[in-house]
């Protein structure tokens, strides 16, 4: 197999709850690939973004992750998240065509910044465009052709909210898209660092910040938006692999 083809896996596990987004809730496995071309100040997946962790991440043929994925759901059929890092780095076509033969769903994460021909394979693409308190600008050309390359895909918009500069970007780039359902979650402010992933989460905090989003959509008259906190960190703090 050449190096081209395969995938930086900076972990997979599951089956576990969606706990973030449209798919909220629902059963399983992850996949998460190594590398990202951004570096968001909040970044809570370090792990797979950091080249100081790029000797973790593991190069893996289509058909081993779709083994790893198959022996974690015992060969039943599950949705499958792709997310990293940025997935939309790596050669994932070939895992979603095996995948999806074998019954499995596919949803795809990522900022946007790279369009890949291989969305319009996926069952959903979420795009999630970094606000200003990531500290990252945003490439409104390359999402635009994000939401092209995923052509009649179900495709969404997730934006994480941190302060009342990103719910004004959030409404502004949505805008551009009224089709797309939004989605926006509070942003975590206590992410683990990437050697530590047992550290104490600000539960009081996200809660505050998630009454906050709530009462300025509401106020706002933003009635398509959703506001969901994220499940898994209600859960089990910044665990990961859970
Ligand atoms: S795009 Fe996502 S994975 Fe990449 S640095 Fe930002 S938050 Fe982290």
């Amino acid at each position: 197999m050449s190096g081209n083809s395969e995938i930086r896996v900076a972990e997979i596990f599951g089956p576990t709850i969606q706990g973030e987004g449209a798919l909220i809730g629902l059963p399983t496995v992850f996949v998460r690939t190594g590398g990202c071309d951004y570096r968001c100040s909040w970044c809570d997946s370090l792990h797979a973004v950091d080249s100081e962790y790029r000797d973790r991440w593991k190069p893996m043929a289509s058909h081993d992750v779709m083994a790893a994925v198959a022996r974690l759901s015992g060969g039943r059929p599950l949705m499958v998240s792709l997310s990293g890092g940025n997935p939309a780095i790596q050669p994932l076509g070939p895992l979603i065509g095996l995948g999806r033969a074998q019954g499995y769903r596919f949803a795809l994460e990522t900022q946007g910044s790279i369009p890949r021909d291989w969305f319009a394979d996926l069952d959903m693409l979420v795009l999630s465009p970094k606000p200003p308190s990531s500290g990252m600008s945003l490439d409104s050309g390359a999402l635009a052709d994000c939401v092209t390359a995923a052509g009649n895909v179900e495709t969404v918009l997730k934006i994480v909210v941190f302060d009342e500069t990103d719910y004004l970007w959030a409404k502004d780039i949505t805008a551009r898209y009224p089709g797309l359902p939004v989605y926006l979650q509070p942003g975590n402010h206590t992410p683990p660092p990437p050697e530590d992933d047992s550290a104490e989460v600000d539960q009081d905090g996200l809660d505050r910040r998630l009454r906050w989003l709530t009462d300025r959509v509401t106020r706002d008259g933003w009635f398509e938006a959703r506001v969901l906190p994220q499940l898994h960190v209600m859960l089990w703090g910044n665990r990961r692999g859970v």
